[in-house]
């Protein structure tokens, strides 16, 4: 069993397009797939391994012009198969690379604003969250794994919506 990368009761919303797939546009019109869900939350919201395993990517710096600024990649198994959780626009990051996580109790990082997370109509603060069959996903939606596959449909849609990665 996987667990959120929040606390649930810590979520305020879930933004309309947080669905993943060819949901979003990009300036010139054409389609652009989200990766992931994104969760809206405070800033300094703590984020948490959606089960044990090991760090094996950490971004611990918002380079200018970076997609998803600070970010946290966790190695997990789930029923006999390797999977990556991705965590993006973080605050801060409190793991380093080859950290072993034994529980998920861990706090990785919190939730900020880094990165390309600009909102149009709400707050820009979120975590931008994928599931991964690969360390590195590909284009669109290569290599990532629709959530829902993990936890089911989203609990409800909020009123914000985010237009970034
Ligand atoms: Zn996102």
């Amino acid at each position: 069993m996987v667990r959120y990368p929040l606390e649930y009761n810590q979520i305020l919303n879930r933004t309309k397009y947080n669905t993943f797939g060819p949901v979003r546009k990009n300036k010139d019109g054409s389609v652009r797939f989200h990766k992931g869900w994104d969760f809206v939350a405070p800033m300094w919201t703590p984020v948490f391994p959606v089960a044990t395993g090991k760090i094996v990517g950490v971004t611990r710096f918002d380079k200018e012009g970076s997609k998803y600024g600070i970010t946290v990649t966790l190695k997990f198994k789930e029923q006999g198969s390797t999977y990556w959780a991705f965590y993006a626009h973080l605050a801060s990051v409190a793991v380093n690379v080859g950290d072993e996580i034994t529980s998920t109790g861990t706090i990785l990082g919190y939730v900020g604003d880094s990165g390309n997370s600009k909102g149009i109509k709400a707050s820009c603060v979120h975590l931008h969250f994928e599931f991964r069959n690969r360390e590195l996903g590909g284009n669109g939606t290569t290599d990532r794994i629709d959530p829902v596959q993990f936890y089911g449909d989203p609990p409800y849609d909020g009123l914000y919506y985010i237009d970034d990665e």
